[in-house]
């Protein structure tokens, strides 16, 4: 199919530059784009690029040319799934997929008001510090209020009250989204510049049916299904990985792993706010929250393994150049995932109480220290990344019910 490409914002804006651009981006972890020549190979080899004869060239372009408002603004930035072909075929090896990595760290430290994001990114020892210093605070605050706990039988919430855990977590959720809704406004506001998105296009008819469509796209299709992912990127990675190390695979079970964490969690608070069971005491492995939660724990676990695995061996071309923000993440993440697991044995084994009320604040901690430093590192990509595929899903619903020209 034959499709104009219109590279110009829709909507003409004065073109402001930012000459230390490209020094910025390689405070973010960019390296060597600037050796680009724009041939266009990795055009050619990315399974990504549709219909755009741009992508992902055009994002180093405005690296290079201080452009700061359009790469802020590229939805193409988080459509990018980081997985290497581009470096890999590159003759100048100018790295394209580490410069979209390096812009999508850069673009969360525009998104964020509060300049903690890049301040962590550019420092990261500042980072790792901060998240042990939150961790620990958190841990002790939750060792303050703790109380003598049963030692036969592991009761977690006759240790530390459930109220503490309840209400901190909320406090940390009210932080994290005031942050967050700004960071998102602030991303859309630039996205929906440069798409010619206005409230209007998207409530008035054809508009309204065509944004509920990107909506489910975006939110259903890409974000839980990884159907992108899945479809372009499988033909490639089915040659060189097995079906339990493919990257589409791994990253859903980390994520479907995380969603029903959260899920079990909720529903088991839940329960007990109307009174049919206590949180945190012993249920058969088969009872419903456990087990999914069970199920959630081991599917997370896995995933963030292999993810770091991956990372440590190398064997992704992606990740040659991985940052001490993906790993800290990746740490949190696994520990997280480790002591949860960890916890949830201590209330089936003999001797549980030896382990597990320390092993159950350390969990407390680490989930609520990732939930409190979500806006400020590779966690906000959660939010970020389904908002940009909601914009790609509308772009091309609009081409092709003709109400714009694809970009
Ligand atoms: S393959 Fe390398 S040199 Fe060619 S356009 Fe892409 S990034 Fe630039
Ligand atoms: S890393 Fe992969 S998905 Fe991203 S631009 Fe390069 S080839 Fe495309």
């Amino acid at each position: 199919m034959s499709v104009d490409v219109d590279t110009r914002p829709a909507t003409a804006v004065p073109v402001r530059l930012q000459p230390g651009l490209a020094a910025d981006l390689r405070a973010f972890g960019a390296r060597d784009f600037a050796a680009c020549f724009s041939c266009g190979t990795c055009t050619a080899t990315c399974p990504l690029v549709d219909d755009d004869a741009t992508f992902p060239r055009r994002l180093l372009r405005y690296g290079l040319l201080g452009l700061r408002e359009d790469l802020l603004g590229s939805k193409e930035l988080w459509t990018c799934y980081h997985c290497g072909l581009c470096t890999e075929s590159c003759p100048q090896g100018a790295d394209p997929a580490g410069f979209m990595a390096a812009a999508r760290r850069y673009a969360i430290a525009g998104y964020d008001v509060t300049g903690l994001a890049g301040a962590l990114y550019r420092r990261p020892r500042r980072a790792i510090a901060l998240a042990v210093l939150v961790a620990l605070v958190l841990g002790g605050a939750m060792l303050g209020v703790a109380r003598t706990a049963p030692s036969r039988q592991v009761a977690l919430f006759r240790f530390v009250p459930e109220s503490t855990v309840h209400w901190t977590g909320v406090a940390a959720m009210v932080l994290v989204a005031a942050v967050m809704v700004v960071g998102v406004v602030s991303m859309v506001r630039g996205l929906a510049r440069r798409e010619g998105v206005t409230w209007k296009t998207l409530t008035a008819a054809p508009g309204r049916a065509l944004a509920w469509s990107a909506a489910w796209s975006a939110v259903v299709s890409e974000s839980l299904a990884f159907r992108r992912y899945r479809d372009d990127c499988a033909e490639e990675e089915s040659a060189r990985a097995p079906w339990w190390r493919r990257r589409w695979l791994v990253h859903g079970l980390t994520m479907w792993g995380f969603t029903g964490l959260l899920v079990a969690t909720m529903a088991d608070y839940g329960l007990s706010l109307v009174g049919l069971r206590a949180t945190g005491t012993p249920e058969p492995v088969w009872y419903p929250v456990r087990l999914l939660g069970t199920l959630a724990g081991l599917a997370f676990l896995y995933g963030v393994s292999v993810l770091a695995l991956n990372r440590l061996r190398r064997v992704e071309r992606s990740v040659k150049t991985s940052e001490v923000a993906d790993w800290l993440f990746l740490a949190v993440l696994w520990l997280v995932g480790l002591t949860g697991l960890v916890t949830e044995l201590s209330l089936y084994v003999p001797g549980g109480a030896t382990f597990g009320y320390g092993v159950f604040i350390a969990h407390v901690a680490l989930a609520l220290d990732l939930l409190v430093l979500l806006p400020f590192g590779k966690f906000a990509h959660v939010v970020y990344r389904p908002v940009a595929l909601f914009f790609h899903a509308l772009a091309r619903a609009r081409s092709v019910s003709g109400e714009r020209t694809y970009d």
